[in-house]
């Protein structure tokens, strides 16, 4: 008899975390590997806010808080929603929790029964996939195409709704496309979502790269362009990617009462709360100069502008420019059924992605994010870092047969 529950056989290992381990081994191993599998920003976390954690140790904040969070941590909270995306949201519509991660998992513990759906746009972030699974729901995957921007149409939508829809899960912009919603665009799915005749599903709106946005498009928030769907929308965020912070884990999101509520409740018996110095370095960056965030943003751009178009010229690939987040999801269909100078044929983004790392460069397989097909490149690393991986990428293509 298995020691173990269903729910460890429906989760994978993270398909991000495996072949970060394998360039980890490759590079103990004496291997020279660029590694773009990482998802965090490289700048370090601002000095203001280091400085309020060294304060709130000192000041012996350093006891159990409330669980969804300080109320100075909600406040702080409260009016960074008020002046970036035009939301009101009272202290008791807020969960506080280790990353957007862990609030998004327990959104959907607190709501999945089993073989509830969830609508997700592919490609998608890859924890979203086990999430779902943990609890037993079924992953609806709505299929883009890299000649839309990988933007979920609102016909695909209106298709994909059932009557056993529980969550639609919105990422805007996305890990892994990059790909953002205009206002327009996103309406057009708020319609739909209006117009459908199935009420009884939330909508999770996970903004985590919403400052991590090009070319002067403005953020958009769901909850925000249609304030009927409010009572419906968990609007997620967090300060890991805006103010590179993701090891302080903090995550947050606004919410219906009773939604955060039964989240909260969830969390009181799985880690109380996210540590309280953590908590008061989160009201620092929320609160405080909000120089790195449009630095950072900056200097993410010069860095797609740098990798985009090294990747599209590289015979076989085909790399859209992403409007945000910080990754590059080009195509490696023309290298498929290729043959690597050993003798290897190329039957699957997994085999391309194996064949980079042996010439020096780690990525993710696409197949990680339901979109196979593509690899996933983060470009949050050096800028000589990404000119090098291009070199190596080129090679690797060239020397295919
Ligand atoms: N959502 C998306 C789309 C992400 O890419 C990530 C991290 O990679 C997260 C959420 C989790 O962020 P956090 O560090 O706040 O848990």
């Amino acid at each position: 008899m298995s020691m173990y529950s269903d729910c460890i056989r429906r989760v994978r290992i993270s398909p991000i975390q495996a072949m970060a381990e394998r360039t980890r081994q490759a590079i103990r191993g004496g291997r020279d590997v660029v590694d773009l599998t990482l998802g965090e920003p490289d700048f370090p976390t601002p000095e203001h806010v280091c400085q309020a954690a060294v304060r709130a140790i000192s000041e012996q904040q350093t006891k159990y808080t409330p669980i969804n969070g300080t109320v100075e941590l909600r406040e702080a909270i409260a009016r960074k929603f008020r002046r970036e995306n035009a939301l009101d949201v009272a202290l008791d519509e807020i969960s506080v929790g280790c990353g957007a991660k862990q609030v998004i998992f327990q959104a959907l513990m607190a709501t999945l029964r089993p073989g509830d759906e969830v609508v997700i746009p592919a490609p998608y972030w890859a924890s979203y996939e086990d999430i779902v699974a943990v609890h037993d729901g079924v992953l609806k995957p709505v299929s883009t195409r890299l000649e839309d921007g990988f933007l979920m149409r609102p016909e695909a939508l209106e298709r994909a709704l059932t009557p056993r829809t529980r969550w639609l899960v919105l990422n805007s912009p996305s890990n892994p496309s990059g790909a953002a919603y205009t206002a327009a665009q996103l309406a057009e799915l708020a319609d739909v979502i209006q117009r459908s005749a199935q009420r009884d599903f939330w909508i999770l709106t996970d903004d985590i790269y919403e400052h991590i946005l090009y070319d002067g498009l403005p953020f958009t928030t769901i909850a925000q362009l249609a304030p009927s769907l409010r009572e419906r929308t968990l609007t997620v965020n967090g300060v890991s990617k805006a103010y590179a912070m993701t090891g302080w884990r903090v995550g947050y999101a606004a919410g219906p009462k009773a939604l955060i509520a039964a989240m909260t409740k969830l969390q009181m018996q799985i880690n109380s709360h996210t540590s309280s110095v953590s908590q008061a370095a989160a009201r620092a960056a929320l609160d405080g100069p909000q120089e790195l965030v449009h630095s950072s943003c900056e200097r993410f751009r010069q860095r797609r502008d740098l990798l985009q178009p090294r990747l599209d010229a590289i015979p076989g690939l085909r790399c859209p420019s992403p409007q945000g987040a910080f990754y590059l999801f080009p195509s490696v269909a023309g290298l498929l059924g290729r043959r690597t100078p050993d003798g290897t044929v190329l039957d699957d983004d997994i085999a391309v992605a194996n064949h980079l790392l042996d010439r020096g460069v780690s990525v993710v397989p696409g197949t990680a994010f339901g979109m196979p097909g593509h690899l996933r490149l983060s470009y949050a690393t050096s800028e000589a870092a990404l000119v090098e991986a291009a070199s190596r990428i080129r090679a690797a293509a060239e020397a295919l047969q």
